[in-house]
């Protein structure tokens, strides 16, 4: 994969981004592929699941005002339009989410704006933000956490959501992710059937450890397969797999970026950018952030995430990939 610099255009049209002629001419390779960044927009969380992946270590810290702007100046420069999906920690946990980050992506950039919380924001907030986001809102992926949160009361806030979606943010989506919680797999049946009788879409996640997927025993495996009807489709559950040696556009038409506007190809990626510094793309703060020209071979053995295949970045054949994955 070759690098070479972005016209980031920091002292020049980034002062009026919807009008750089750069970005009007620049397309992605492929029709189906849907340009997008995961922006860890903050590492706190007001939760503390005992099966979090993200250590407690990492999971601390926020931007300020300037570092936000910095990034969303980025963000403003890149070609074409986007979709700049945000998580953290929990973004809406961090105060500069409604003050700082949803006003900076709607007035200074043209691109789509997706969310993953797990959801605890009141309901006023969660208001706001439809508000505030519009039309340029597409996916929200909440995230349920029974540690943490009641269903019934989840479901009633999911309805509420859903009737200011249709008020503020037509076209935009809705999905609820549950992770599989090795020992608590049967549960998830229970989950499953509330939510789509709620009229929701479900999306399980296997659950992660380092480096792969967690072995669960033969009962919970076949659970399982009950729950995803076997399914290995990524729009339907995340597996985790491996895409290793099939073309993927990470670091040209997908990045990653944390709260200090560090930039990696994709998660793992940055995962493993201490052995593998090809992955990393720069500071989107200090000006040396640059994308690649083209993506290459998917050189890893996982890939944790479902944003990358289901926005066509991974080229894994002929279906349609651009969707409402989570
Ligand atoms: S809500 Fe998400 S980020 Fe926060 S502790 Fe739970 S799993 Fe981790
Ligand atoms: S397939 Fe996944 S893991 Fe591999 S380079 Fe692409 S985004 Fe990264």
């Amino acid at each position: 994969m070759t690098a070479q610099p972005l016209a980031m255009e920091r002292d020049g049209p980034v002062a009026d981004p919807l009008d750089a002629p750069v970005r009007r001419s620049s397309r992605p390779p492929y029709d189906d592929l849907q340009p997008t960044v995961e922006w860890q927009v903050n590492g706190i969380c007001n939760y503390d699941c005992t099966y979090c992946i993200q250590s407690r270590k990492t999971r601390t810290g926020m931007p300020d005002q300037e570092r936000v702007e910095a990034i969303v100046a980025a963000f403003a420069a890149l070609p074409g339009v986007w979709e700049i999906k945000m998580s953290g920690g929990e973004p809406f946990a961090f105060h500069g989410l409604m003050k700082w980050v949803i006003p900076g992506l709607v007035e200074q950039t043209r691109h789509h704006i997706s969310i993953l919380t797990n959801f605890s924001a009141p309901p006023t907030v969660l208001e706001r933000f439809c508000k505030l986001v519009g039309p340029r809102l597409r996916i929200t992926s909440a995230s349920v956490h029974l540690e943490y949160a009641d269903m019934t009361a989840f479901l009633d806030k999911a309805r509420a959501y859903r009737d200011w979606r249709a008020e503020h943010c037509p076209g935009s989506s809705f999905v609820i992710n549950s992770v599989l919680v090795p020992g608590t797999v049967s549960r998830q049946l229970q989950i499953k059937a509330a939510v789509e009788d709620a009229g929701f879409r479900y999306f399980p996640q296997l659950m992660k450890i380092k480096g792969g997927v967690f072995p669960y025993d033969a009962r919970e495996t076949r659970l399982i397969e009950t729950l995803t009807g076997g399914s290995h489709d990524p729009t339907k559950v995340n597996r985790a797999p491996s895409y290793q040696g099939l073309r993927c556009e990470a670091g040209a038409w997908y990045f990653t970026v944390d709260q200090r506007g560090e930039a990696y190809m994709c998660r793992t990626g940055k995962r493993l950018a201490v052995e593998d510094d090809e992955a990393y793309l720069g500071n989107l703060v200090d000006g040396t952030f640059r994308l690649r020209t083209q993506g290459g071979l998917c050189p890893y053995p996982i890939c944790p995430c479902t944003v990358p295949v289901n926005r066509g970045i991974v080229r894994t054949g002929s279906r349609s990939q651009v969707n409402d994955g989570a």
